[in-house]
Formats: structure tokens, C-alpha cells, sequence
């Protein structure tokens, strides 16, 4: 399956990358397991889930990539990648889309690639999984 958005082509190494760590996500309560990488300021990032038994503790892949990112001085979202074994490929949650927006400059060119190990692929830009989102810019 191929099913492409708005988005352009993806990122090769981001994808492959996405699938790489998604075995070494901490998911025992769930069993799904997610991993992700992004692209900020040049470099790849990678990350996964890490479940809690206090289960709103939880952080998914793609904030925990983000996070990577962020320790090693990286500022600026270009690109996502996220593989998880749904079918279709999940697309990341809405807290995750919050996040990402935050680290984007431009979520119109920011491409998010869902992706599972089946081979299943689906894009959009982070402004289509989230339109008209909160950003810092408004608050006072
Ligand atoms: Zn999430």
C-alpha cells in the first residue's frame, strides 16, 4: 500500500532508522511498539516509546526523538518518520503533533511518513495532520 498526502517524497534515512529502533521500544503493557525519527537541523535523531504502569507517564517515540534532539543542540524540525506495525501505518497522536509543531518553522514543509515493516507507507505535512494548531507565536 501507498498512500501519499500532500507530502513530497520521504526521507530514506529517516525511515530506515524509524525502523531500526522500533524493536528496542519499552512497550510491555501495549505490545505496541513505535519507533521514530526526525530530522532537525541536518541530523537524524531516533526514539521510542517508553510505557509506564503509571500509564499517563508514557511517552511516545516521536517526543522522545524529539528530545534526542534537543540534548545535542538541534532546533529546527524538517522531517519524520514513524514505524509502527499498524496497518495502515499510524500517523503520530495529537500530542505529538502539538510537539512537533513547536520544533517546526515551517509545518507546511515538514514531511511525516508513517511507515510499518509490511512495507506500508503514508505521508502528509505536519500543517495537514495539524491545521490552524497552537502555537507559540500567540502567546502574549
Ligand atoms: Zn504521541
Amino acid at each position: 500500500m501507498s498512500e501519499e498526502h500532500g507530502a513530497g517524497g520521504g526521507d530514506g534515512e529517516l525511515e530506515a532508522l524509524a525502523l531500526a529502533v522500533q524493536p528496542r521500544a519499552y512497550a510491555p503493557y501495549s505490545k505496541f511498539r513505535v519507533g521514530a525519527a526526525v530530522r532537525m537541523s541536518g541530523k537524524a535523531y531516533g526514539g521510542v516509546n517508553v510505557e509506564c504502569a503509571s500509564f499517563p507517564l508514557t511517552v511516545c517515540a516521536e517526543r522522545n526523538a524529539i528530545a534526542a534532539a534537543v540534548l545535542d543542540g538541534a532546533s529546527e524540525l524538517e522531517a519524520v518518520a514513524v514505524c509502527s506495525d499498524a496497518s495502515p501505518p499510524s500517523s503520530p497522536c495529537g500530542g505529538c503533533r502539538q510537539v512537533l509543531l513547536e520544533l517546526a518553522a515551517d509545518p507546511a514543509a515538514v514531511t511525516v511518513t508513517a511507515i510499518n515493516p509490511r512495507g506500508e507507507r503514508r505521508a502528509w505535512t505536519l500543517a495537514e495532520l495539524i491545521p490552524h494548531g497552537f502555537c507559540g507565536r500567540e502567546l502574549p
